[in-house]
C-alpha cells in the first residue's frame, strides 16, 4: 500500500520532469527527479546528475553512487529507506559545476520535498550542497558534525562520494563521516514537527 509522501513524491517528480525553468532542461536527456523514501528520516542531498543518472533517470547508479551504497551498507542504511537527490535535477552539460543561478531556480524543488517529507537531517555531499546551507563555509573545516540552521534544519554535511573515488585521504573522511552520522542517529529523535499548511497557491510550477 502506498503511504501518501510516496504519492506526494510521485506528483513532485511529475512537476519536476515538467520543470523548464533554467535552461538545464534543454541539454539535458531528463529530469533526475530523486528517488526513495523518508522511512529512515535521512535526506541526501547531493551536486547534480552525471552521465549515468542522465540516461537511468536515477540519482547516483555511477561509480560515486556504488560508493555511496557502500557507505550506507557499512552504516546499516538501506538506500530505499533514505531519499536521494541533487542541488539541480537536470545534468550540466559535460558535468560541469551547476551555475549559482540554476541552483537557485531549483530550489524550489528542494523546498517541496522538504515539505513532503520533513526529514530528521539532510546529508549534504560535497560542497555546493553544503554551500545551500552555510554559504562561504568551508567543507574541509565543517564536515563530519551535525549543524542546524537557524530555521531548525538538522545539515550533516559530508565529502562527495565521487571526490573521495581516488582520494584515499577523503575516503578515509567519507568513511569517519559516515561512522558519525551513524552515531548522530542512534541517538533518539525529537519529536516530527507537524506539519505546517501550505496555501495550494504557494506551490509554483515554472515554465
Ligand atoms: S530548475 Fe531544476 S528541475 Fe527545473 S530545469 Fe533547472 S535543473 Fe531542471
Amino acid at each position: 500500500m502506498q503511504d501518501a509522501s510516496s504519492t506526494e513524491l510521485r506528483l513532485v517528480a511529475d512537476q519536476i520532469r515538467a520543470c523548464t525553468a533554467c535552461p538545464l532542461h534543454r541539454s539535458a536527456r531528463q529530469a533526475v527527479p530523486g528517488d526513495g523514501s523518508g522511512e529512515s528520516g535521512i535526506f541526501f542531498l547531493g551536486e547534480a546528475p552525471g552521465y549515468h543518472e542522465d540516461v537511468q533517470g536515477r540519482p547516483f547508479v555511477g561509480a560515486a553512487g556504488q560508493f555511496l551504497d557502500e557507505l550506507l551498507a557499512g552504516i546499516g542504511l538501506d538506500r530505499r529507506k533514505v531519499f536521494i537527490t541533487n542541488v539541480v535535477r537536470h545534468r550540466p552539460p559535460e558535468n560541469r559545476d551547476p551555475l549559482p543561478d540554476e541552483i537557485a531556480a531549483c530550489d524550489i524543488w528542494l523546498r517541496r520535498h522538504l515539505e513532503v517529507l520533513r526529514p530528521r537531517a539532510i546529508v549534504t555531499l560535497g560542497r555546493h550542497a553544503m554551500g545551500k546551507f552555510f554559504p562561504g563555509e568551508s567543507i574541509s573545516r565543517i564536515h563530519g558534525k551535525p549543524r542546524r540552521t537557524t530555521d531548525g534544519l538538522v545539515i550533516f554535511p559530508v565529502y562527495h562520494p565521487a571526490a573521495a573515488l581516488h582520494q584515499p585521504a577523503l575516503r578515509d573522511a567519507l568513511v569517519g563521516d559516515f561512522r558519525a552520522l551513524a552515531a548522530y542517529l542512534a541517538t533518539p529523535a525529537p519529536p516530527k514537527p507537524e506539519a505546517e499548511a501550505k496555501p495550494a497557491e504557494q506551490i509554483t510550477l515554472f515554465g
